[in-house]
């Protein structure tokens, strides 16, 4: 079947959502400035307030707390910062960090570097809640913040960001949740969480790429100075006139998301347990990682030991089948995962480690053909290294 691509690396960025690309073309052919009083500037303003409501509405927090950004990224380094208030603090003196989050976290933002700790990771991946009281406790008169992410972009481990964050706000700390891969999901609201803000990203729940957005769902919660500063659009926190087009997009790909999520979340684990079980029967010593621990109901990372990801990454694209070794964001590049590594995953085995992520686009025969491909992959793979040298 030539040109039949099967697509399992949802995590890494989503195929556009019905209506979205409608959406896109529309807003393209707005001609006013947001803000812009005359009737061109309020219908394009129009446009992003809806667009924010129907972010809000997915998260389930205000509209008005809704700051849009180019994207998780910027919003991670928007909020990352010691200089933010909250209930009757103001100013972090240090962040604390997850083992394992995304690079734009684990970076630190706007934090200096001297003032970034990072709380270890259990073998099944989720964040230890001991280290992270010990290392709170350990300096009680420097307010902390947290970075934890809801799931992982990986393993598809989720966190348990409610008891975290009831630790960290006991002790006067403010907590900040990346829920990229989660909101669109799983069926929870952003004050489930117990975070005081979290970040989104539209191109994950199939926006356009290039657009996201940071919710401070804690009302009391200032940001002090913003990245862009200019026009002072978006509550003065990310100045620049706003990606209408990317941001009604990003609205129409929540919205939709919001709709399936109670029914997509169920059908999305029928296909990744479908994969897992029919992985094992293939390859009884696979190595499924994080799989005692609650996860995402799309994300499998296994490995097949001595058989290394790029390898197979790449004999399974000339099958027709698109995944990912290591993180998402930064296939193509070939570096061992941190993820893994945190999880204490010896670096050999970690070399091998491969992911699915299915989405609303995967269908059963996709798995099957799937763990077909896999099958002949990995076996081709095994006899040439069989032969001897030439
Ligand atoms: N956080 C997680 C968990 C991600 O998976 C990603 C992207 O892969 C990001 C943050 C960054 O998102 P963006 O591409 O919008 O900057």
């Amino acid at each position: 079947m030539p040109g039949h691509r099967i697509y399992l690396d949802y995590n890494a960025t989503a195929p556009l959502a019905p209506g979205v690309r409608d959406a896109v073309c529309a807003a393209l052919d707005l001609p006013g400035n947001p803000s812009s009083v005359h009737r061109e500037g309020r219908a394009a303003r129009a446009a992003i307030e809806t667009a924010r409501q129907q972010v809000a509405a997915l998260v389930g927090a205000p509209a008005r707390r809704v700051i849009f950004t180019s994207g998780a990224t910027e919003a991670a380094a928007l909020a990352l910062t010691p200089d933010v208030a909250w209930d009757n603090a103001r100013g972090c003196a240090r962040l604390l960090v997850a083992g394992g989050e995304h690079p734009c976290v684990s970076n630190g933002g706007r934090f200096d570097g001297s003032a970034v700790g990072t709380v270890r990771l259990d073998p099944d991946g989720v964040i230890d809640l001991s280290a992270l009281e010990r290392a709170l406790d350990a300096e009680p008169g420097r307010p902390a913040m947290l970075a934890l992410q809801r799931a992982n972009n990986e393993t598809g481990v989720l966190q348990p960001v409610r008891a975290a964050a009831d630790m960290v706000r006991a002790r006067g700390g403010v907590v900040v949740c990346d829920a990229v891969q989660s909101m669109h999901r799983i069926e929870e609201a952003a004050t489930d969480l117990g975070a005081d803000a979290l970040f989104l990203s539209a191109h994950k729940m199939g926006g356009p790429k290039g657009a996201g957005a940071l919710v401070l769902v804690n009302p009391t919660l200032e940001i002090g100075a913003p990245l862009l500063r200019g026009g002072g659009q978006e509550l003065g926190l990310r100045a620049g006139t706003e990606n209408v087009a990317a941001i009604v997009g990003f609205g129409v790909a929540a919205a939709h998301a919001l709709a399936m999520r109670h029914a997509e979340s169920r059908r999305l684990l029928q296909l990744r347990d479908a994969f897992e079980k029919g992985l094992r029967a293939l390859f009884p010593q696979v190595t499924i990682f994080g799989a005692r621990a609650p996860r995402l109901p799309n994300t499998s990372a296994f490995a097949l030991a001595g058989l290394p990801a790029e390898t197979l990454l790449i004999a399974l694209d000339l099958e027709g089948i698109a995944l990912s070794s290591g993180s998402a964001c930064s296939s193509g590049k070939v570096r061992s995962s941190q993820v893994l590594e945190n999880m204490g995953v010896a670096p050999d085995l970690a070399r091998c480690a491969l992911r699915v992520s299915v989405g609303p686009g995967t269908r059963e025969d996709d798995i099957d053909d799937a763990l077909g491909a896999l099958a002949r992959v990995a076996q081709a793979i095994s006899v040439r290294r069989m032969q001897p040298a030439a």
